[in-house]
């Protein structure tokens, strides 16, 4: 029956039904599975619905991507078998020759993939510092640089760029933007109406939230051939994301919304409580007004500003160690996003070669009860005094 007047859904509505259509023959309230690897074709030998084959992605993948491309607010989504493999199906639209501009601190894994492209492909990198309002202008090559690739906040240190004003950069230099939103979902920044050209997110992290599949999206705003181009490098490199996965990553949207506001008030909370703390000679949460990039961060993230964030303890290698292994409900793993708390000496995960100061530690906050993070974090430190 035709409703009278559809309604205008928001966002968080659309994600807590994951746009689904009632089945109407089962009653069902939640979206199916499909894990088909292959589609029968019709009597005309015609592929029903364009379904062929699994590795373009199947019926529960292109539900998700929908879901995605709600939510970013873009005109098309991809999904991936992880982050990883979102950035690397990315760099390969890159000619040897080419350009790509990215951050000085940024997820470890991808600068160490645009080192690599660097060194095998003749790809031409210039790592620039977020901090720095002019650094993106000098780092550009008008006509050569094809992709400008920013992170914000951006992991460890959650530094802020000006998604708008590199936007602009970016436009001038003939380039796209594309913005990782890891750390900052579509439920609070919005990078497309920033004026991003493409959003990527790790899956894996807040989008998921339960720390049970690997992901990457890509969300475009148009379509155009560069994202053509994408979805016939996806396929040949066998880089889509399960059907299995995507169902896990519908169900984790589902709750995006709720998760992402508690993670952000936990770790308000836990930044303000240790701010100061005898122990602590910094915290870099950008939600603290303290942060250098707290102005940009009020105005890009609309609805909370996550639940990453990171201690600069007294002391060193050692001492950061010591506060990562005495937690008792902080999970000592890495990752982000989950609905569990993590801690992390992050320089032994990216390795001797990091520029992560040895006295840093990340922590994931979660969606537990905040007094008991507090009270755990409290305890970690005064053992490892
Ligand atoms: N971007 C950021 C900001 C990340 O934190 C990560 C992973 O930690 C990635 C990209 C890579 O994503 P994945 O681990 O899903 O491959």
């Amino acid at each position: 029956m035709p409703l009278p007047h559809p309604l205008n859904l928001s966002p968080a509505t659309r994600a807590a039904q994951a746009l689904h259509i009632l089945d109407h023959r089962t009653g069902a309230i939640i979206p199916p599975i499909d894990l088909a690897s292959t589609f029968a074709r019709d009597d005309n030998y015609q592929p029903r619905q364009s379904y062929i084959y699994g590795r373009d992605g199947g019926p529960t993948v292109k539900h998700a991507e929908a879901v995605l491309a709600s939510l970013d607010g873009g005109a098309d989504t991809m999904l991936f078998s992880s982050g990883m493999a979102a950035l690397v199906s990315l760099c390969e639209t890159l000619d040897t020759g080419d350009h790509i501009v990215a951050p000085q601190v940024m997820y470890h894994g991808g600068m160490n993939w645009i080192h690599r492209l660097c060194e095998k492909r003749g790809i031409l990198a210039t790592f620039f510092d977020q901090t720095d309002p002019g650094a993106l202008t000098s780092a550009v090559q008008k006509g050569k640089t094809r992709i400008i690739w920013t992170e914000s906040p951006t992991n460890p240190n959650w530094d802020v760029i000006d998604i708008a004003a590199a936007a602009g950069i970016a436009h001038d230099a003939g380039a796209i933007l594309v913005a990782d939103c890891t750390a900052s979902p579509p439920c609070t920044m919005q990078a497309l109406s920033l004026g991003a050209d493409m959003v990527f997110h790790s899956a894996t992290k807040y989008l998921n939230g339960h720390s049970d599949i690997t992901g990457g999206v890509l969300t475009t705003r148009e379509i155009n051939p560069l994202w053509d181009e994408l979805q016939v490098i996806r396929t040949l490199q066998g880089n889509v994301m399960a059907g299995f996965e995507a169902w896990l990553l519908i169900r984790g949207l589902r709750t995006l919304y709720l998760r992402f506001e508690r993670a952000s008030s936990n770790a308000l909370a836990i930044a303000q409580h240790f701010e100061g703390h005898p122990m602590i000679t910094h915290v870099l949460y950008p939600g603290l007004p303290s942060h250098p990039g707290h102005e940009i961060a009020k105005r890009q993230m609309t609805a909370g500003f996550g639940g990453m964030l990171s201690i600069l303890i007294k002391g060193g290698a050692d001492q950061a160690h010591d506060i990562a292994r005495f937690t008792q409900v902080f999970f000592p793993a890495t990752s982000l996003g989950g609905v569990e708390s993590l801690i992390e000496h992050r320089k032994a995960v990216e390795g001797p070669h990091s520029i992560v100061p040895d006295n840093l530690i990340r922590l994931s906050i979660g969606i537990e009860d905040v007094r008991d993070l507090i009270a755990d974090l409290e305890q970690a430190l005064e053992c490892a005094q």
